[in-house]
């Protein structure tokens, strides 16, 4: 089998707001075609058209090859060995940020034509299942502009996603700091406060977790801050500090009991080492397109497993990324949950549309994927609707 191309689609939401802290309102989908027919599809959680350009563009050197232009012929059967072909032959662009993360959709869209090309899901391909089910987290992100809505929305959707059959669910507190949600500015306490009407609602049987998107600014703050949260049982709370500042988060893991989570934004498994050895982070969170895809998703795992630490994949994409992250957590031991939101609970009409992750929500586990491949099928209707969204807004 041989590969003959690659298209790139880039989606867009209609009406997308600049202001509000969510990826889910864009989108890059990538089809790798076969010469015998089969076509494998992934995707990736960085600006489209950045992506799509680390794909598409042509190379100039051996240091810099094209990522279309290198796979275009070879067989797609030896997907680390791609991988590795892929990271190496891009090095001077690569290596690191947007060029790894389009590698990503490309390496998830190479398991996925694995799977189907053998007949067998992908994470049979991956190690085979270390779990009967697998724990989904709901992450909640209500999109309003005053704190007011902002609590009393994020409450009512935790009561809808334990009605929906959800065991823990994902509290997004981001009222501070460089990415807070709609450009709310407000004091400590108020996240505080969200955070007790959340615990208040749910019980103490839910897991609860906190995400605060990188809101505070050095690590004497949210050690403050986090000596108030004790008392909610948190799961983790993820991505307190900005992600440069490792000796920050070495003295959170260190000096305040609640376990830390990071790692959605980090590129290989090179700076998944430093959080793990430098940093000391205890959860770690590898975005499967963002790492580099399925395979250097799965590197990460082993290396977190050998610490004796906890992977929770981050996910904020489609259909599409939550059965890549079904697959990751089915074959790894140390996976406690994913993030994983049902249609129902997404303000992002592509991430509705797009994909049916085919996964059923039963006491509290989703099932294992088990169609060949990633399992899945895209709506071409929602592709091409998106598409001409996003070919509306920009045309390159
Ligand atoms: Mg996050």
């Amino acid at each position: 089998m041989r590969i003959t191309s690659i298209d790139c689609h880039v989606l867009l939401q209609p009406a997308f707001d600049i202001t509000a802290a969510s990826s889910a309102q864009d989108d890059i989908v990538v089809e790798i075609h076969t010469d015998e027919g089969l076509t494998g599809i992934g995707e990736t959680d960085v600006n489209p058209w950045i992506a799509k350009a680390c794909i598409e563009a042509p190379g100039s050197h051996n240091m810099g090859v094209g990522l279309s232009e290198l796979l275009v012929g070879l067989d797609p059967m030896d997907v680390e060995g791609l991988w590795d072909q892929m990271y190496v032959s891009t090095a001077m662009n690569g290596r690191r940020g947007a060029v790894i993360n389009a590698i990503g959709a490309l390496d998830i869209a190479l398991h996925d034509l694995r799977g189907k090309a053998l007949g067998v899901p992908c994470y049979e391909l991956l190690g085979g299942a270390a779990h009967e089910g697998i724990t989904p987290y709901a992450s909640l992100q209500p999109h309003t502009n005053s704190y007011e809505e902002y609590r009393d929305s994020l409450i009512e959707w935790a009561l809808r996603a334990i009605a929906l059959g959800f065991h823990a669910v994902k509290a997004e507190i981001t009222l501070a700091g460089p990415f807070a949600h709609t450009g709310m500015r407000e004091p400590w306490e108020r996240s505080t406060e969200v955070l007790a009407g959340v615990r208040k609602a749910v019980g103490p049987d839910t897991q609860l977790l906190v995400d605060v998107q990188y809101a505070f600014p050095d690590a004497d703050t949210a050690l403050g801050v986090l000596k108030t949260w004790e008392e909610f049982d948190l799961y983790f709370v993820e991505t307190p500090l900005w992600p440069d500042d490792l000796d920050g988060y070495r003295r959170l893991t260190n000096e305040q009991p609640i376990r830390i989570a990071a790692g959605e934004w980090l590129t290989t498994r090179f700076e998944h080492l430093d959080l793990m050895d430098r940093a000391g982070v205890q959860v770690i969170q590898p975005d499967i397109g963002r790492v580099g895809g399925l395979t250097e998703a799965k590197r990460v795992c082993t290396l977190a497993a050998e610490r004796g630490l906890t992977i929770v994949p981050h996910l904020w994409k489609t259909g599409i990324s939550v059965a890549a992250a079904a697959h990751l957590a089915a074959a790894t031991p140390n996976c406690a949950f994913i993030e994983y939101l049902p249609a129902e609970l997404t303000e992002s009409g592509l991430r509705r549309d797009l994909a049916d992750d085919n996964m059923k929500l039963v006491d509290g586990k989703v099932t294992l994927p088990d169609g060949p491949g990633l399992g899945i099928e895209i709506n071409r209707d929602a592709l091409e609707y998106y598409e001409a969204v996003a070919n509306e807004a920009y045309q390159p």
